[in-house]
Parts: structure tokens; sequence; C-alpha cells
């Protein structure tokens, strides 16, 4: 079989070195030793200044809490095309998603169309950095400086991602990134919040730890988003091995962009200044009856592709239903390949020979 991702699984002994040591401290959460490393040393590999990152225990539940504190209630200007999660995160919170729909290219949020969906409920821009391509930030943080908005980045498939030298975490008010199985990072289950503010970074802290400020006050009122030790230990255990999985993903999509030359599928236009991770290799096909055929064949050979992401975010049952044309004729023809740090030669042109 040859699924769409294979989670990258350390050395056991280099995870049992990592769990021993919460096992000797006898202490499993609440912000131990090695969330604690698992963040510094995140922050050290990324180039993150200052070290304004909080580890938590999946990539939704930053948004949750982001969402709460800069959305307020309010209308929230979002992309359509993403992970479900984006959406259901502000309508979780009671705020009221608004969708603009995307870049025909990028497949992120269209920067142009934001202005026209600004209302005087808007309170922030949830745009998310699709496959790893970076949203037009320059732009967005011009409009939300204009009209004094939150920007809140869902960078869930960035790790490692640089944008004109620094890191894509680094954008915004604040970036939220998953480490769950299925990421090119991951502890696991797990997840975290990057932000630049540190009034901001404190509250997006007690929010993650029911507001606790010391055993016996409260700061505001708070949920429980803590990483725990068993987590962070997958971290630490899997952080050593990031740059070669990430090398072993360049070769792959290096190599599907070579075996996809003479095929009639269209890759993905990455933005710009982008230093990419290869998280995803998504195709789009001409229509959505080539997709299916495609997929079809593939799964009568033991390959799982994936539609990541359908259906278009705009037609959840859950939210108002307003047309965005581009995110939904994107959404019925785009296919994710299998990607991921084993993948052989000769794997990647037993997927494309399905490929019309
Ligand atoms: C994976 C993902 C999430 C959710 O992360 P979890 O860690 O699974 O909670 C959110 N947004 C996007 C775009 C994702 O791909």
């Amino acid at each position: 079989m040859i699924p769409v991702t294979r989670t990258f699984l350390p050395p056991l002994e280099d995870y049992m070195r990592q769990v021993a040591r919460a096992y000797d401290n006898g202490w499993l959460t609440n912000r131990g030793e090695l969330v604690k490393e698992l963040e510094q040393t995140l922050c050290n590999h990324l180039h993150i200044r200052d070290g304004k990152v909080i580890a938590m225990t999946n990539g939704t539940i930053p948004l949750q809490i982001a969402v709460k504190v800069l959305g307020r209630g309010g209308e929230i200007i979002t992309t359509p095309f993403s992970y479900v999660a984006t959406t259901s995160s502000i309508v979780w919170e009671g705020c009221t998603p608004v969708f603009v729909d995307i870049h025909p290219d990028y497949l992120t949020i269209d920067e142009t169309k934001i202005e026209a969906a600004i209302t005087n409920k808007t309170t922030c821009i949830l745009a998310t950095h699709v496959y790893g391509n970076p949203c037009h930030v320059e732009e967005i943080e011009r409009i939300a400086k204009q009209y004094k908005l939150s920007v809140i980045y869902d960078a869930a498939h960035c790790f490692g991602v640089k944008y004109k030298g620094k890191s894509i975490f680094e954008y915004g008010d604040v970036s939220t990134c998953s480490f769950h199985a299925t990421k090119v990072f991951h502890t696991g289950e797990g997840g975290a919040i990057f932000c630049q503010d540190e009034d901001l970074c404190k509250k997006l802290f007690y929010s993650h730890n029911f507001g606790h400020d010391g055993p016996l006050a409260f700061h505001d009122v708070g949920v429980n988003g803590k990483m725990s030790e068993l987590q962070a230990s997958m971290g630490l255990a899997v952080l050593p091995f990031v740059d070669n999985i990430l090398e072993s993903r360049r070769k792959s999509a290096t190599r599907y962009f070579e075996l996809l030359q003479r095929k009639k599928v269209a890759t993905l236009t990455l933005r710009n200044g982008v230093d990419w991770n290869y998280s995803y290799f998504p195709v789009l096909f001409s229509d959505e009856d080539a997709l299916l055929k495609a997929e079809k064949a593939m799964q009568l050979d033991g390959i799982l592709p994936r539609r990541y992401f359908y259906p278009s975010l705009n037609r959840l049952p859950y939210v108002s239903q307003v047309s965005c044309p581009v995110a939904e004729d994107i959404a019925g023809r785009v296919l994710c390949l299998p990607l991921y740090h084993s993948l052989t030669e000769e794997e990647q042109i037993q997927v494309v020979s399905h490929l019309p």
C-alpha cells in the first residue's frame, strides 16, 4: 500500500530515552522539563527570536484560543480552502466566518477581495498558508493595520517554511501549527502557537492553562490546551531527524515535478520568496471527472491519495452558504499525491502512471 503519508517514527531507543526523563522526574504534564525544552529547541531550530511559542495539545486548540481572544464574537474573514478546523474553530468560538475566495494559482486567500468583505463587526483575518505556500502577508498586514484588525495564520502545514528569510511563524499577530502524526514534524498529537507581542502572548498562555495565575488566582476564563511531557518526548525524539525528513521530501517532490512534465495535471505555484517544506504534493486535474477516474485507478492499485481539501468550506452545513467559485472549482479537482520521507522512486513512478 502507498498511503498519502507515513508517520516518521524515530528509533524506539531515542523515544524511550526521552520518556525515561519524564519517569525520572515523576512528572507527566503541567509544563515540565520536556515541554519547556521542546519549546526552546523548536525556537532555536526555526530561528524564532525571543522564544515566543507555547506548545499545545493539538493544532486546533491554538486556533480556538486565538479566535476566542482576538475574534471576540465578531466576524472573521477567512479562506474557504483549508482543513475544516480553520472554519470550525471560528464557529465553535461563537464567531461568524466570512468567506473570501482564493487566488487561482497560489490557492491562498485572495487579498484583493478582503477589503470588500470588511464590516464594522469584523475583528480578524484568519487565513491559511495552504500546503505551506504563504499568503500575501504584506498586503494582509497593510489591510489589517488600516482597518485595525488582528491577523491569525493557520500555519498547520508550515513547519520549517521560511518567507523572505524568516520563519513564516513570525508573520501575523498569531500563527498556529499542528504537530499531528500526519504532519512534517510531529508529537503524535500536538501543536503550538507563535506570537510576536508579549502581552498577547501572556493572554494566550493564561487561556491554555485554565486562566491560572498561580495555584489560587485566576487571570481570566481559560481552557486546557497544555501539551504533556509524553507528547514532548516524541517531539524531542523526532526533531533531530527533521532536516533529513525535509531533505528526502525535497528529493521526492523534485522527482514528482520531473515525472509530471509529460502529464496533463498542473502543480502548485509557489509564491516568490518562499523556502518551501514539501509538506503536500497537490495536483490539479482538468475537471472532477478526470480526478475521480485517476483516484479510482490508484485505489485499485493500492495507492491512497487524499482529496485535501474537499469540500470547499463555504459549503459546510453549519455556515451561511455563499458562493466562492474559485475555491469550489479548485476543491473539486485537486488531489494530494503520496509524499513522505520513505517514498521510493518506484512508488512515485507507479503513482504517476495513473495520471492523465
Ligand atoms: C492538521 C490541520 C489542522 C488541525 O491540526 P490538529 O493538530 O489535527 O488539531 C488545522 N488546520 C490545518 C490547515 C491542518 O492541516
